[in-house]
């Protein structure tokens, strides 16, 4: 047996085979083929199989979620067919003599290009689909699993670390857990697992080695340890554990259908946190009031090239239709710092959490902004949609987020496209200095939503990302506690709800202070919804104190 200990970023027990995620090597070589037919033969099977996979999917796409989905993959396959885009392949393998990989990149961005310069606009949507094609084939060609998982029964995933962007990438229902070497509680991708409902642990250091793979292994998302080979006592002391989960879980399910309400009435939004339109079924079945935080970046992350209005439309509208009316508040793109998205072609920057990330992208970038903004009016229609605006520092921020908002409803009312005109507008209170001008900014949205993640880290100057902090990264620390109450006080000054949608926002045990805080919004990932609301509606607000917040 091999015992570890790293630190627990989302809570649960799981077991699985160890499977240790390799980065794949995506470089494609220019050297010359040595035997231009074989290398034909490979792109021909290479088609071959990404054909069958194409197909496969449509299978599962329509017995799971309908004909739509499906009939994009049949259209993806007959791609892989396309006579002008095979002959486009096998004619640039035998004019440059390189090996198929090349010769697959070049005619997959030859045929890009040659759709995104069409003048019809479907035509010109295609150059999306053929760059997908392309990607599938280049990685049948370079035996890079899809999905990152490489395993026919799901598993413990194991890495180094793991990029949002990677992921999002992976084929969830293949994980049964996370843990990795580095990492911190805090990154987006301990959120993802968070999301997800599933146990991560973080930080485990040189102890994890690639060289485990395929050993059984147990983790424990709360305490942070993980036994690989577990002897006979530590197996029984994870399998008891285990049992008193599924325990807890049937006892939560009896919260479902309550209210959010403390013993002497005060009233709790509990809402959830999602990364994308998959993740409205667990906001469902765990009984979220409504969405306080749709990570609207994470569609970008997931996407090789900026997503088009139309694709951001159908998600939006898909999340704000089946919500049925309920409040989703979707947050404008915060790429940046932890969330690098290759095709932004963002700066490098020494302290990327610092620099242009977020809404300061969307300003400098205002056709980007535009489209997101257009796309998310457009799904207003369908059921109640609020704009949250991320990272704001300045009251100016604000004013030219809304003057964006306007623009686009005036071409809107133009186009004779319908959208909700009430559609609220609320910001993110996420750094030091929106809380010291709060009451300003109160006076020009609808909602404030904290963001203790980033909140803490600005105002601790603790980075989010660094798992070495340890005592120094204390997000129960008065000050930001302290920048809650005040952020709190200025919203209700103006009349505004104020929310919490960062990863405190889920911490039971500052439910008290929130509650003598004022709090009216805890946005949490959808499995801690029940969980809150047991410990809401125990609680009594009307003597909850503000003792936390002193020194
Ligand atoms: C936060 O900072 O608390 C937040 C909710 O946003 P993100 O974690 O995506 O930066
Ligand atoms: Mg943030």
């Amino acid at each position: 047996m091999i015992m570890l200990q790293g630190k627990g970023v989302s809570k649960g027990v799981a077991n699985g085979p160890l499977y240790f995620f390799q980065r794949p090597d995506t470089t494609i070589s220019d050297t010359p083929a040595a035997d231009i037919e074989a290398e034909k033969a490979r792109i021909a099977a290479a088609q071959k199989k990404a054909i069958d996979q194409l197909n496969a999917l449509a299978d599962k796409a329509r017995e799971d979620t309908g004909d739509e989905t499906a009939i994009l993959f049949e259209t993806h396959a007959m791609f892989v067919e396309d006579e002008d885009y095979v002959d486009c392949m096998m004619n640039t393998l035998t004019e440059r003599g390189c090996l198929a990989e090349k010769a697959v990149e070049l005619a997959g961005e030859e045929f890009a290009a040659m759709l995104a310069a069409m003048d019809d606009p479907y035509m010109q949507g295609r150059a999306a689909d053929i760059k997908d094609v392309t990607r599938r084939i280049l990685n049948n060609l370079m035996g890079i699993a899809e999905g990152g998982i490489d395993s026919e029964v799901p598993v413990i995933l194991a890495a180094d670390d793991l990029a949002p962007s990677e992921t999002l990438q992976l084929d969830k229902s293949k994980i049964l857990g996370f843990i990795t070497q580095g990492g911190s509680s805090n990154s987006h991708t301990a959120i993802l697992a968070r999301t997800m409902g599933i146990p991560a642990i973080c930080g485990l250091g040189e102890a994890l080695k690639a060289d485990q793979s395929g050993r059984e292994i147990y983790i424990d998302g709360e305490t942070g340890q993980v036994a690989i080979d577990p002897d006979k006592i530590t197996l029984s002391s994870f399998q008891t554990k285990m049992e008193k989960q599924r325990e807890m879980k049937e006892l939560m399910e009896t919260m479902k259908g309550q209210g959010d309400v403390t013993m002497d009435g005060r009233e709790m939004m509990v809402y959830c946190n999602i990364g994308s339109p998959a993740d409205v079924s667990a906001v469902l079945s765990n009984d979220g009031q409504g969405i306080g935080l749709f990570r609207s970046e994470f569609l970008y992350l997931a996407s090789s090239d900026y997503p088009t209005e139309e694709e951001q439309f159908q998600a939006y509208k898909e999340v704000a239709a089946a919500m049925g009316g309920k409040r989703v508040v979707i947050r404008t793109l915060d790429i940046g710092a932890d969330k690098q998205v290759d095709y932004f072609q963002l700066h490098k920057e020494e302290n990327p959490a610092l620099g242009v990330r977020a809404i300061r992208i969307c300003l400098n970038r205002p056709e980007v902004f535009r489209t997101q903004l257009r796309a998310l009016y457009r799904a207003s229609a369908y059921g109640k949609v609020a704009i949250m605006f991320p990272m704001i520092t300045s009251v100016w921020e604000v004013k030219e987020c809304k003057r964006a908002c306007q623009k686009v409803m005036a071409e809107l009312d133009r186009e004779g496209v319908p959208y909700r005109q009430d559609t609220e507008i609320g910001v993110m209170i996420e750094t030091p200095a929106s809380v010291l001008v709060a009451e300003e900014l109160a006076k020009e949205v609808d909602f404030f939503s904290v963001g203790t993640n980033d909140l803490t880290q600005y105002t601790l100057a603790c980075d989010r990302q660094a798992n070495d902090l340890g005592k120094f990264f204390d997000p129960h620390h008065p000050a930001v506690l302290r920048a809650l109450k005040l952020a709190a006080d200025a919203a209700h000054k103006a009349g505004i709800w104020i929310g919490i949608c960062g990863e405190l926002g889920a911490d039971l045990t500052l439910l008290e202070t929130f509650l003598a805080i004022g709090i009216d919004e805890l946005s949490v990932s959808p499995s801690a919804v029940l969980p809150l609301r047991a410990k809401i509606r125990k609680s009594i607000a009307k003597t909850c104190t503000l003792e936390k917040l002193e020194c």
